[in-house]
């Protein structure tokens, strides 16, 4: 399944990958342990693959270390490179050095939704392409290079065709990237933009993936580093990076509410993987969390499955604003109920008209303009707070993932000047806005 060429298959052997302090990678389901390489499911029962570590010691000694190193290191995701799958001087590669996005307390919004104790607002829509992606392909690209690929790709709801274009404009590589071919202007345009290909695929992001994954099994698709198929394991990783980050912002301590989108369900899973590692290591000091999911109605395989008690997630034909989280058969579905379930969160859906009232409202209380993604985040939150399932009184921290103007489009129809006017006073007076 995964793509042999001679280089990657003699760099793999000679155990010459230097991934920092990722040793292997281990099967999520049956803990079977394969080399470093570009493979994502395991051999002997298909689970996920994922990125396995020599970390530091969790005493109170390394700890202060590993701490001291982490505040001295860049403001970017390379802060965290003893804890990522890439090499230590990671940092002096040209890349985008995406991360360390702001962590706004949000006290207008708490006090609109009844939020009594601390809500913030973690904003990556601060990122070199305006969306949380820049984390995770920075991780896939030094996989890439670490495998010897060439070209770099993707299958993509949007924003990850835009982050790899960019990144693979920086590193010097080919990108030829794959999406649905209705997604909004603003991602088409920007992942077009860097240069590399672009292709427009008449079906929806699942189809788009399926034909990714055939496309690997092809040589028209050799020597390619797919950031989010073959490459999975490491671009994954990229995603505990928020929980880091978090963490460290509070002033090294655990929120007690957690809500993030789910598309694929990567990135909450790798969130909740990242907040155990920091435990570990001793960071921060451990204490119950719990972890919210947020889904648009119009594709919500994920909040179907926990409402109906279901441990399988039967997939669906996504029609929503939300076309970033627009996966109708998420690959980490099962994960997410498993992660919200054991930590007492929720997996939560909210309506296209709720997604577009949750963009305006974190627009007018707080100064962040989200894409229809971060609507959906802080719909469900609005709504997980209404009912009493998020306690008010907590430290919650809502995530938004992508750039506003992004999704133009959604609040368009009801968003516009208040007035137009001739360029006299008696003109402005007339359109009643003077003071
Ligand atoms: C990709 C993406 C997500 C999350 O995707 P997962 O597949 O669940 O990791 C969230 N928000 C935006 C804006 C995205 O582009
Ligand atoms: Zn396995």
């Amino acid at each position: 399944m995964a793509v042999e060429t001679a280089a990657t298959r003699t760099a793999v052997d000679d155990g010459a990958v230097d991934l920092g302090p990722a040793v292997a990678l281990s099967c999520r389901e049956c803990g079977e342990r394969v080399p470093l390489g570009p493979v994502f499911a395991c051999q002997t029962c298909f689970g996920p693959l994922e990125a396995a570590y020599e970390l530091p010691g969790g005493d109170a000694e390394s700890a202060a270390r590993l701490r001291a190193r982490i505040e001295a290191g860049p403001r970017s995701i390379w802060r965290y490179a003893p804890l990522l799958p890439v090499p230590a001087d990671v940092a002096s590669a040209p890349n985008l050095n995406p991360g360390f996005t702001r962590l706004h307390r949000a006290d207008r919004l708490a006090a609109e939704l009844g939020v009594t104790g601390e809500l913030h607002v973690k904003d990556d829509s601060g990122n070199p392409t305006h969306s949380f992606k820049d984390r995770v392909v920075a991780i896939a690209v030094e996989a890439a290079r670490a495998f010897g690929f060439t070209t770099l790709s993707c299958s993509s709801t949007g924003n990850l065709a835009g982050a790899v274009g960019a990144a693979a404009a920086r590193a010097g590589l080919r990108s030829c990237v794959f999406i649905p071919h209705d997604l909004e202007h603003a991602k088409v345009v920007m992942a077009a933009v860097y240069g590399g290909d672009v292709v427009g695929i008449e079906g929806t992001y699942d189809d788009v993936n399926r034909f990714c994954s055939e496309l690997i099994g092809d040589p028209a698709g050799e020597g390619w580093g797919f950031t989010n198929v073959n490459l999975r394991p490491y671009y994954a990783e990229g995603s505990k990076t928020l929980a880091y980050e978090i963490c460290e912002q509070l002033g090294w301590r655990l929120p007690d509410n957690i809500v993030i989108p789910v598309a694929s369900g990567s990135q909450l899973t790798k969130i909740d993987k990242g907040l155990k590692e920091l435990i570990a290591a001793g960071l921060v000091e451990e204490r119950p969390y719990k972890i919210f999911g947020a889904q648009a109605a119009g594709c919500s395989p994920v909040s179907r499955a926990f409402k109906d008690g279901h441990d399988v997630v039967r997939p669906v034909r996504p029609d929503t604003v939300a076309k970033s989280l627009a996966i109708g058969n998420p690959a980490d579905g099962p994960y997410v109920l498993d992660i919200a379930r054991r930590t007492g969160g929720a997996v939560e859906d909210v309506t296209d008209a709720e997604v577009v009232d949750a963009v305006k409202l974190l627009a007018r209380t707080e100064g962040v303009f989200a894409e229809t993604a971060g609507g959906v985040t802080f719909g469900v939150l609005a709504k997980l707070v209404a009912d009493g399932r998020i306690d008010p009184a907590g430290t919650t921290v809502a995530i938004n993932t992508g750039d506003g103007l992004k999704t133009l489009d959604a609040v368009a129809p009801t968003t516009g000047p208040s007035a137009i006017i001739r360029p006299t006073l008696d003109s402005f007076r007339e359109a009643g806005l003077a003071s």
